[in-house]
């Protein structure tokens, strides 16, 4: 990672354009020491300092999983891991829509197991965007892959009814103006848009490729900010029973117009305790408490 350059600095929030931050928490991952701040008018959690635009793109294009891929194409694992999340998704999606829908878009496609899953499910056209150049060659040997959402839109594809982008919105530098793109040129206006994240509260979160760590809330503000409407929203460890590692959300284009910058009553010491909570496996704090004394008194016994 000696090559990329964390210099880039965030100066105002990039969901609420405030510039008062406070030092979230300080972690080293990769080597890289990584420091996340939470901004104190939203909420919002991200990295600064991060990457800079050109070092973003070197790395999706060729770094971001080269260890996943094995003579061009990904390696065993990654397919089957892709294959379970996704399974899990197109069952919520179905059960949240209630419809088949007609022209998918996957966003971040990897391998394309969502789209095969979607296309055997629902017989529907589906095409992805992924940015790794072995993964897109791959998913490309079944299915239409675009390399950027530019190409998609040059390429005249638009008019989706579903789109999909799991574990993405995190990646993106700016995540409001890539939201506001899909609204305007992409998504048709009836089309429903699925979302998964990692969970602040529930996923370590913290790594050099993620931007952002989103709480339920920071997220659905985040996309009303784009310009959509929350209909569903779910917090899960699939394909595991327990715990909360990701969010799911499902949103539709909004009519309202104008936005307001969102604000919430933030108190980081409350905000910690809550993903110390969920990182420990945990739903509650009492649960986390009751975990925590038995650890404790299992040490004094010893
Ligand atoms: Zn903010």
């Amino acid at each position: 990672m000696t090559e990329y350059h964390f210099d880039y600095e965030v100066v105002h929030c990039p969901l609420c354009d405030s510039s008062s931050f406070s030092l979230f928490e300080t972690t080293v991952n990769r080597g890289i020491t990584l420091h996340n701040w939470i901004c104190k008018r939203c909420g919002l959690v991200f990295l600064s300092p991060r990457m800079d635009v050109e070092s973003v793109e070197k790395f999706y294009r060729s770094k971001y999983r080269v260890h996943d891929i094995e003579r061009d194409k990904p390696i065993q694992w990654v397919v089957e891991k892709e294959e379970t999340r996704a399974l899990y998704q197109i069952d919520l999606l179905e059960d949240w829509i209630g419809k088949v829908p007609h022209r998918l878009l996957d966003i971040g496609a990897s391998s394309g197991r969502l789209l095969h899953i979607a296309t055997q499910k629902f017989n529907c056209v589906s095409v992805g965007i992924e940015p790794g150049d072995n993964y897109r060659a791959y998913a490309s040997q079944n299915f239409k892959l675009y390399l950027n959402i530019e190409s998609l839109i040059a390429a005249s594809e638009k008019q989706f009814d579903v789109i999909t982008m799991s574990h993405v919105l995190e990646h993106l530098d700016e995540p409001i103006k890539f939201l506001s793109t899909l609204r305007k040129y992409v998504l048709q206006e009836d089309g429903v848009l699925f979302i998964e994240v990692p969970n602040l509260y529930g996923h370590s979160c913290f790594e050099p490729a993620h931007l952002y760590a989103f709480t339920d809330k920071t997220l659905s503000m985040m996309l009303r900010m784009a310009g959509f409407d929350i209909l569903k929203v779910k917090m899960h460890s699939a394909p595991r029973d327990f715990g909360w590692r990701n969010i799911s959300i499902l949103a539709r284009l909004s009519s309202r117009s104008r936005i307001k910058y969102p604000r919430q009553f933030v108190f980081p010491p409350y905000i910690k305790f809550q993903r110390s909570v969920g990182l420990s496996g945990t739903r509650h704090w009492y649960g986390y408490l009751f975990s925590q004394t038995k650890k404790f008194l299992t040490m004094y016994d010893s």
